[in-house]
């Protein structure tokens, strides 16, 4: 079979540790029952895995209250939580023009029952200045939404400067950790986090299908869904009590148990080991493309302030044209377009066409990375 060669590990991560495999594989075969539900053995190792996988979560973040990290399907799920759940008509949020649409798309749909927000203009390579983030908080601000790190630049926030000034101001943060949650050092006290969304499926090596969101003591959001929770059936609303509050349906054991794997496999390499990994990886490959005369790079161009994710074009050559040479040519996965995030576009100047971004992972290699920048080389010249 043909090497493939996978560099878009920004939109989910792979291949994943192979304890991952084996626990959804052991959980598949002998984990039967509904986790909180019924009373009997299997139905109570189910709820055991979800539990395990809570505190692995917890541990990693340094969230003291394993409780208030709730499971979702993913990133997308736990902005919504987080942002439609908080918010209410008259509030105002801030968030900055390089989001996903996970972030963006609510807050539009918000406006409906008059929830207003602020987009922070971006410099051209997506940063993020903490002066302007101030300068757009109102009296009625309540909540700051903003990304870790773009999923189109990977340029990185400082996260914990906002988090600062939103302490300062009595103001709540939100944080989408979809590209940094495993693969940067997080911690939610000392970066003064409120609510983090974050996926399961990128770099906590879990399956598809799975994120959480951790939400802070001293809030308390309104669900998005209702239904079954196995505690307080008599209720007919959704409890109080987190996780049950956020978490009506049944759960998606087997993907949170994998998760759960993921989050022991960093806890045991050690994030910083990844990060210097991907800081590697990262500088070889913006060098090695930054070498080519027709390409264009976007975003910091520097590996210590941007995770691997590195997007570019090619002068003169429509980006899914690259893409797709890429892929039918030399075996090479990337993502080609707006990556579900058109402001960010808009900020860095390649909007409506897009770019060509390639992300590495834990497992690439210096020589994958080689071959990519050779591949992107060839296909220059064409
Ligand atoms: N936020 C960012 C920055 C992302 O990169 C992504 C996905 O790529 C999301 C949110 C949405 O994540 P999910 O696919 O887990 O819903």
């Amino acid at each position: 079979m043909e090497k493939l060669i996978y560099f878009d590990n920004a939109a989910t991560t792979f291949p994943k540790p192979e304890e991952v495999y084996r626990k959804v594989d052991h959980i598949l075969r002998n984990v039967g029952g509904n986790p909180g539900r019924s009373g009997h053995r299997m139905a109570l190792s189910a709820n055991r895995v979800v539990l395990d996988a809570r505190d692995s979560v917890a541990r990693l973040f340094n969230i003291e209250d394993s409780s208030r990290v709730v499971f979702t399907s993913n990133t997308t799920e736990a902005l919504n939580i987080g942002i439609k759940g908080f918010l209410k008509p008259g509030d105002h949020a801030v968030t900055s023009s390089m989001e996903h649409s996970a972030v963006t798309r609510p807050l539009k749909v918000l406006e409906r029952i008059n929830v207003r927000h602020t987009k922070v203009k971006c410099s051209p390579e997506g940063v993020l200045e903490p002066e302007d983030i101030k300068r757009a908080i109102r009296p009625d601000t309540k909540l700051i939404v903003i990304t870790h790190a773009s999923n189109v630049t990977g340029t990185i926030n400082p996260v914990r400067e906002i988090g600062e000034i939103a302490r300062e101001k009595g103001i709540k943060l939100l944080v989408d950790a979809a590209q940094t949650g495993g693969m940067l050092p997080i911690d939610v006290e000392k970066d003064n986090i409120d609510m983090l969304a974050c996926a399961g499926h990128k770099g906590l090596f879990g399956l598809q299908g799975t994120g959480f969101l951790y939400i802070a003591p001293d809030i308390q959001l309104e669900p998005i869904k209702e239904g079954g929770t196995g505690g307080n059936p008599e209720m007919d609303v959704m409890p109080n009590n987190l996780p049950e509050r956020l978490e009506a349906g049944t759960m998606n054991t087997p993907g949170i148990g994998g998760l759960g794997e993921g989050v022991e496999f960093i806890l045991r390499e050690g994030v910083e080991k990844i990060r210097r990994h991907e800081v590697a990886l990262t500088d070889r490959l913006i060098k090695g493309l930054l070498d080519i005369k027709q390409v264009i790079v976007y975003g910091p161009k520097d590996a210590n302030k941007q995770m691997a994710v590195v997007s570019f074009n090619l002068k003169g050559k429509d980006p899914s044209d690259v893409s797709f040479v890429l892929d039918s040519s030399f075996g090479i996965m990337a993502r080609v377009g707006l990556h579900c995030a058109p402001d960010a576009h808009r900020t860095i100047g390649t909007f409506p066409q897009g770019t060509v971004r390639l992300s590495s992972g834990y497992f690439n290699t210096a020589e994958e990375v080689d071959f990519v920048v050779s591949a992107v080389k060839r296909i220059s010249s064409l």
